[in-house]
């Protein structure tokens, strides 16, 4: 054994639409084998994060979502004609 990392310890977090966010490796001031690398505790969504802090990114994401979320649109504009 031994050698070149081919896989983080940690767990990749992603932000709610997909961007990578950070690893969990770096939380404990380790280093990321890389965000490209498979990560041995997989993948976790950014808002549900141990440490529990608000992201900015994730807000606005949510901002957006909200805003395009089909219950919104009203039903003129929901019947397009096709
Ligand atoms: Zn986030
Ligand atoms: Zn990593």
């Amino acid at each position: 054994m031994g050698g070149k990392v081919l896989i983080c310890d940690g767990c990749l977090v992603l932000h709610r639409d997909g961007e990578i966010a950070y690893c969990s490796e770096e939380l404990d001031g380790k280093t990321c084998a890389g965000y490209d690398m498979p990560h041995l505790a997989g993948l976790m969504a950014c808002r549900i994060t141990p440490r529990g802090t608000r992201c900015r990114h994730c807000d606005e994401v949510m901002r957006i979502r909200l805003l395009m979320a089909p219950d919104f649109i009203p039903d003129e504009l929901h019947t397009v004609s096709n």
